[in-house]
Formats: structure tokens, sequence, C-alpha cells
């Protein structure tokens, strides 16, 4: 299969930086869709990643799975999109398409295996795939979505992953008036959760261990923040239907299951490194639900898109340069970003 060079910034090893790389990217097939790449998020699973926190890593590694940019190229049979249209790339870019959760588009579940933006196996060139830290991307015209015009792209790319992995549960919990929802972690997925919450209807309260995140935390549209750490805070609440947890390093998840009505849930969607522990008693009182979810399908990913379209909503941004990523990944790891970093992917090229 032909291929062609492309530059991105990728990690060769464990204890290197982030510098800039030569890739290869197929040639179009008949519906794979060409994007230049204009705004990459940065997620903390990226972070995970690089580090090789979850033990699955091969280097080099391209990542990125935020993805905003237009249509260049389009393969001979694409039907979805033209040349210059807006679109985006999130964390699926393929899957089995015939098991009857792909049938549904809940790819995210796909018996025979889903393929990620990268550091999944290259089905087409062999070897591993390299996200959105890159010039461009090709990617079959099923698994791209159309970015709605009314949205800022850089402060839209989050959606690709933050904004969907949060919409997902909120709206499988059935989150809206009346519900009281609990968010743990304001970061780039909790402020996003918070947003997404309050604009479904239901009273959202923010947990957060940083202080001086509360009056961030009540712009974004919680009703009450909690400040986690402190104990007398935590025991003056009354019980939540559910608690979405969005923290990315080992914490007790007991302490919250606590603040579960009976028949409630705490839904899982951080990813530490390290087990989590859950003492029987936190779960058999008041018959609690301990729940995950990942990601989204594409459809819910565009459905989301259209979502935050409808109640403008976009992620809270610091916009960046490539060649600040070593810089950025550093503070992201101490929890020093408000509340996403986004690369300005023009930037590649200087
Ligand atoms: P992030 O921006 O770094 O936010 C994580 C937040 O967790 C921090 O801002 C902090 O909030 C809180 N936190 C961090 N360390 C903590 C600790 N030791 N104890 C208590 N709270 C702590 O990360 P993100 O990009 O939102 O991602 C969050 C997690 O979700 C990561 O593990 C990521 O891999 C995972 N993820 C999962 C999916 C999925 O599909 N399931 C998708 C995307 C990401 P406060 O300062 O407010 O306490
Ligand atoms: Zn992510
Ligand atoms: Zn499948």
């Amino acid at each position: 299969m032909g291929t062609k060079n492309v530059i991105a910034f990728g990690k060769e090893a464990l204890e290197k930086p982030l510098h800039s790389i030569n890739i290869k990217r197929r040639e179009l097939l008949s519906h794979d869709v060409e994007l230049e790449i204009l705004f990459c998020g940065i997620c903390h699973s990226d972070l995970h990643a690089i580090q090789n926190e979850w033990k699955n890593t091969t280097y080099p590694i391209v990542p990125g799975h935020e993805i905003v940019g237009r249509v260049t190229k389009i393969g001979k049979d694409v039907s979805k999109f033209k040349i210059g249209d807006l679109a985006a790339v999130g964390c699926i870019v393929d899957s089995c398409r015939k098991c009857e959760y792909c049938k549904e588009s809940y790819e995210q579940f796909c018996e025979n295996g889903w393929t990620l933006v990268f550091n999944s196996p290259d089905k087409h060139l062999g070897g591993q795939n390299y996200g959105g830290f890159s010039e461009n991307i090709i990617v079959d015209e099923d698994y791209v979505l159309h970015i709605p015009e009314k949205l800022d792209l850089a402060s839209a790319a989050p959606l690709l992953c933050a904004g969907i992995t949060v919409y997902s549960p909120l709206k499988n919990w059935k989150t809206g008036p009346g519900k009281k929802v609990g968010i743990i972690g304001v970061g780039g997925l909790g402020h996003m959760a918070i947003k997404i919450a309050k604009a479904m209807g239901a009273h959202v309260v923010a947990f957060t261990t940083s202080e001086s995140k509360v009056d961030d935390a009540k712009r974004l549209g919680a009703d009450e923040v909690v400040i986690s750490t402190d104990d007398k805070q935590m025991k003056n609440q009354s019980k939540f239907d559910m608690i979405l947890d969005t923290v990315s390093a080992k914490h007790d998840v007991n302490v919250y299951l606590n603040l579960l009505k009976a028949d409630g849930s705490l839904v899982l969607v951080g990813l530490p490194a390290q087990p989590l522990e859950l003492k029987p008693f936190s779960l058999v009182n008041g018959r609690k639900h301990f729940s995950g979810s990942n990601i989204g399908g594409i459809a819910e990913t565009q459905e989301v898109l259209d979502f935050c379209a409808k109640k403008n909503i976009t992620a809270d941004i610091e916009l960046i340069n490539i060649q600040q990523v070593n810089e950025a990944f550093e503070r992201l790891q101490k929890g020093d970003v408000k509340y996403r970093f986004v690369i300005d992917m023009k930037s590649l090229s200087k």
C-alpha cells in the first residue's frame, strides 16, 4: 500500500521528551477522508499513555485524540464529506461494523476489537497507528464527525473526548431536572461534566481537592462546590442520585458511595493506573451501584457536538504551540491547567 511522510510530534522512548518526528500515513482508500489538523486537545489519557502507565504503550507514540480539522482530500466513494468541510476525529477510528454493538453505533463496545486513534494496531500499514499531534490524519468517513459551524474550533476540540466521555454516562443515568448529580474532579473531563450536567437541568455538585477551583466551578455551572478533603463539608451532604468520578489518580471511592441514595450510582470514567479499594459495606448498604463508562460511540459523539452547539458549550482552554507540549504535560501532571490544553497545530510547521 502507498504511504506518505507526515510531520508529527511524538515520543520515541519513555525517558525521552516529545519532539518532531516523521511518521507514515496510508494513501487514501476509497472511503477515506484526509483532515488537515487545526487543533488537538491534550487529555490525561495522552499523559497516561506516553508515560506507559497502563503498561500497553508501544514507542514511538504520537498521542492526540481530540482532533479538529478541515477536509483536504476525499476518497472516490466518500459521500458524507466534501473538501473544505470542518470535521473532527475522536478516540475511535475503526471497529468491526458487524457485531450487535457496532450495528447500534456502540462502537466502544465492539466485540471484535475497536481501533483507537493511536497506539492501536494499524490494520493497513502494520505496526501501531499515530494520533493527532500531526499535520494530518486519514480516517474512514464512518468514523469522522461533523463540526457545527457555530462552535469555536479550538475550544470544541475537547468535546471529542472529554465531552463525549462525560455526556454518555450523564445521559445514560438520566441526568435531568429533579436529579442531584455529583462530579468528582474539576479537570478536563470534570469541568465539561459540570457544564453538560447543568445544561441537562440537574442540580450539580462539584467535588474538588483544590480550593483555588471553587469560584471557577460555580462559574462553570455548579450549584454547590465541596472541598472533598474537608470531612465536615463531606458529612453535610444530602444524598445523590448519581456521582461521576473523573479522578486520574488513586483515591477513596467509598466516601462517595456513602453519599449515594439507595439504588444510586457511582460511575467511574477516570482511569488511575492503580487499583481502587472497595469496601463491601459501602456497596451493600442501600443497594448501591458502582459502574463505569468508556468514551461513547460515533453517533453519540456527533450528538454531543450538536448538543453543545445548541447549548453554547465548549471547553475552557489554554491554547499552546506544539513546542510547549512537554511543559504542558508536566503541568497537567500537577493539575495546573484551567481546564484543557489545546494545541494550535499551525505551530507544527514553525
Ligand atoms: P485532568 O484534567 O488531569 O483532571 C483530573 C482531576 O482529578 C484533577 O483536575 C483533580 O481535580 C483530580 N485529581 C487529580 N489527582 C487527584 C488525587 N490524587 N485525588 C483526588 N483528586 C485528584 O484529567 P482528565 O483529562 O479530566 O482525565 C481524567 C481521567 O479520566 C484520566 O484518568 C483519564 O485517563 C480518564 N479518561 C477516561 C476516559 C474514559 O472513556 N473512561 C476518557 C478520557 C479520560 P481537583 O483539582 O478538582 O481535585
Ligand atoms: Zn481522552
Ligand atoms: Zn463490532
